[in-house]
């Protein structure tokens, strides 16, 4: 059936070694494949990712960077790192790219590192306003070491209040202000973080995890020009590996580099480096441009249309791969809304939406994204589609529903096939 993106031969070998982690590989790409994959932070990477992946690059220590390691034996992972340095820096126009954290998190430790000490401030977006665990939070490290003050949106706009993040950086003087998010359907304006930070002496970093995949598209404009320094994530819409990536102008670039070896870091993954460096030169085709504008119109449509049955969206819509929908319209809280959505077989995310009366674990919103539908080819029509499966799949407390819907999505699924032999 499908089992050839695993290496064909290889998996029948650990099928044979291994049945109990070769049956989870098969029922988690069955899941893949049956599923409406709605998560905004996910994606199918192509099967030239996943065979770079799944190659025996992983088996070399590289500690250090090309040219300059600390073990023999580097020369050929080093054209792999050196492939995946210069695609990254041609695709975003860069001074320096630094292709080793292990994932997003790890990047923005190392951004924290590059930048700061331990107790210094630093500005970056709320947590329930859609920031990231690593701008700030309590139980993170960026909320236990650094005083972190949080900016939001304005609850009439539910948009970046750019005034409360001027008057919060002259009155905090940060060392660093961290634009991005989580849960952000807009687009930043990056000029005028840029103006803030130069007002106040600021480094301006950029938390581009979520979208830089639209900004390789070049469907969004790019925050490579204006800031200091660029971490991201490489698994969500730019659809490569689980790993994470950081761009910074050449002044910075020492800086970067040692923070995240010996910084943060030992050897780097260097099969994820080469999976990388595979899904840069996707994203620099026509093909991918067109993918990243499609994921936009997608997101755009399915937020439509869930206006359509009765929701809102937070912001008024979206103008990115992902959308914020507050589902108080519907009697239904964010749990609820994701546990049914789940046994309808569509899923997604709860989420707080800004000035969220419930707490974090109910919320009143859910959080919808287009990657991975867009991957597999679906386009504005199939949007329309989803949005009436989750507005039944929320409405509906009965389970024999929610399995008449989850044969729906089966349907729906099963004529946009991912990974099929
Ligand atoms: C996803 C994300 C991260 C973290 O990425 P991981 O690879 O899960 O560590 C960091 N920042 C933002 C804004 C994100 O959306």
């Amino acid at each position: 059936m499908t089992k050839d993106i695993f290496y064909g031969p290889d998996f029948d070998l650990l099928s044979k070694q291994d049945p109990e982690i070769s049956s989870v590989l098969l029922s988690e790409l069955k899941r893949q494949q049956t599923n409406l994959q709605l998560i905004a932070s996910e994606n199918f990477t192509s099967r030239a990712v996943l065979a770079a992946l799944g190659s025996t690059l992983s088996n070399k220590y590289a500690e250090g960077y090309p040219g300059k390691r600390y073990y023999c034996g580097c020369e050929e992972v080093d054209k792999a790192e050196n492939l995946a340095i210069e695609r990254a820096k041609s695709l975003f126009g860069a001074d320096h790219a630094n292709v080793q954290p292990h994932s997003g998190a790890s990047a923005n430790i190392a951004v924290y590192q590059a930048f700061t000490k331990p107790g210094d401030t630093v500005l970056a977006m709320s947590l329930p306003h859609g920031g990231h665990l690593t701008h700030g939070s309590p139980v993170n490290f960026s909320g236990k070491w650094f005083n972190v003050v949080s900016y939001g949106v304005r609850q009439d706009t539910e948009l970046i209040d750019y005034d409360e993040l001027r008057d919060l950086a002259i009155a905090n003087k940060p060392k660093m202000i961290c634009s991005g998010a989580t849960a952000y359907p807009s687009l930043v304006d990056f000029e005028k973080v840029r103006a803030i930070c130069d007002e106040v002496g600021a480094i301006m970093w950029v938390d581009a995890a979520h979208f830089i995949g639209l900004v390789a598209g070049k469907a969004i404009p790019s925050p490579v020009p204006y800031a200091d320094v660029v971490s991201f994530t490489t698994h969500k819409v730019l659809r490569g590996p689980r790993g994470g990536m950081i761009l910074a102008k050449e002044a910075h670039a020492a800086a970067i580099d040692k923070a995240v070896f010996p910084g943060m870091q030992g050897g780097p993954i260097m099969s994820a480096v080469a999976g990388k460096a595979v899904a840069l030169k996707e994203c620099a085709t026509p093909e991918y441009q067109k993918y990243a504008k499609d994921v936009i119109v997608n997101a755009q449509a399915l937020c439509t249309a869930l206006e359509g049955e009765g929701m809102r969206a937070v912001s008024g819509g979206t103008q990115t791969h992902l959308a914020l929908i507050d589902i108080r319209g519907t009697g239904v809280n964010g749990k609820v809304a994701d546990e049914r959505c789940g046994n309808a077989g569509i899923v997604l995310n709860k989420n707080s939406i800004p000035f969220d009366p419930e707490k974090p674990g109910i919320t009143s919103g859910i959080r919808v994204g287009t990657p991975a539908t867009t991957t597999q080819g679906m386009g504005v029509e199939e949007m329309k589609i989803i949005a009436s499966l989750i507005s039944r799949a929320i409405r509906s407390e009965d389970p024999s529903v929610l399995a008449g819907i989850k044969s729906e999505v089966h349907a729906l699924t099963s004529k946009f096939p991912i990974y099929n032999a």
